[in-house]
Formats: structure tokens, C-alpha cells, sequence
């Protein structure tokens, strides 16, 4: 019972880290501003120190020279801590991909743990919600609006 009470608690006020790396974080920013205002969902204080954030969003390419502190960024957050790869540079590399290339690291799941992938170059701000209802899901156990709202 308590733990359910502290997975909606955590599930309805997720943090995220103010950290973005190339273009997704755009549109990671636009779904912190109005027209999609992030905030429905609890999930707009983001917070500059990774003490005091609950998820971070990779949002754009990760270099290697960048990935170092990266991951200690991640080792700096506090657990429980969730990890959400936003957009085909954080999932895999994405269009910096190529035979031979050297300076891309190919998703940051070979850093450290991710719990929710969002595709896309970029994906929409709609999209980082989804992702958002999908981690919200993972912590519940259940889905706080249908997938599809019907018309
Ligand atoms: S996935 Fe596309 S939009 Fe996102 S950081 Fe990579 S190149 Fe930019």
C-alpha cells in the first residue's frame, strides 16, 4: 500500500534534469512551454542539479568527449532515477552514424540504464509526453489516460 501511494507520488511529479545536448532539446524545451506545457503532467520543474532530479532526458547526440560527463551527471542523481533516450541520436547514434565514424557514442544505453526510448529526428514535444505517460505507467503499473482517446 505505501509503495503504491509513493509510485503515483513519484510517477505524478517527475523531475527532470536541465540538461540537453543538440536539437532534440529544443523540442524537449517546447514541451516545457506553453502550447504543450509539460505541467499537466507534473513534469515541468526542471532542475539544475542532478541531486534534485528524478529523471534525465537525453536529448540530443552524445559524443564521446561529451560522454564522461554525462555519466557522471547520472551518477550523480539520486535514486530511484529514470532515464528517458529522446530522439534517434540518443537511442542509437542516429543519422551520425556510418561506417567508420569515431566521435558518436551509438545510444546511451551503453552508458547507463534506459528505462523509455522516444524515436524520432526529432521527436515531437507530443512524443517526450508520451514518453513521460510511459514511464509514469512503468512506475504505477497502469496507464493514467487510454493510448487513443477516442474522437
Ligand atoms: S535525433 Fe535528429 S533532431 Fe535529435 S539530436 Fe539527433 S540529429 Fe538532432
Amino acid at each position: 500500500m505505501l509503495d503504491d501511494v509513493l509510485s503515483l507520488a513519484r510517477a505524478n511529479s517527475l523531475w527532470p534534469l536541465t540538461f540537453g545536448l543538440a536539437c532534440c532539446a529544443i523540442e524537449m524545451m517546447a514541451a516545457g512551454a506553453s502550447r504543450f506545457d509539460i505541467s499537466r503532467f507534473g513534469a515541468e520543474v526542471f532542475r539544475p542539479s542532478p541531486r534534485q532530479a528524478d529523471v534525465m532526458i537525453v536529448a540530443g547526440t552524445i559524443n564521446k568527449k561529451m560522454a564522461p560527463a554525462v555519466r557522471t551527471l547520472y551518477d550523480q542523481m539520486l535514486e530511484p532515477k529514470w532515464v528517458i533516450a529522446m530522439g534517434n541520436c540518443a537511442i542509437s547514434g542516429g543519422p551520425f552514424v556510418f561506417p567508420g565514424q569515431y566521435a558518436v557514442v551509438e545510444g546511451v544505453d551503453k552508458l547507463f540504464p534506459v528505462d523509455v526510448f522516444i524515436p524520432g529526428c526529432p521527436p515531437r514535444p507530443e512524443a517526450l509526453i508520451e514518453g513521460i505517460l510511459k514511464l509514469e505507467e512503468k512506475l504505477t503499473g497502469k496507464r493514467r489516460w487510454p493510448e487513443v482517446i477516442p474522437q
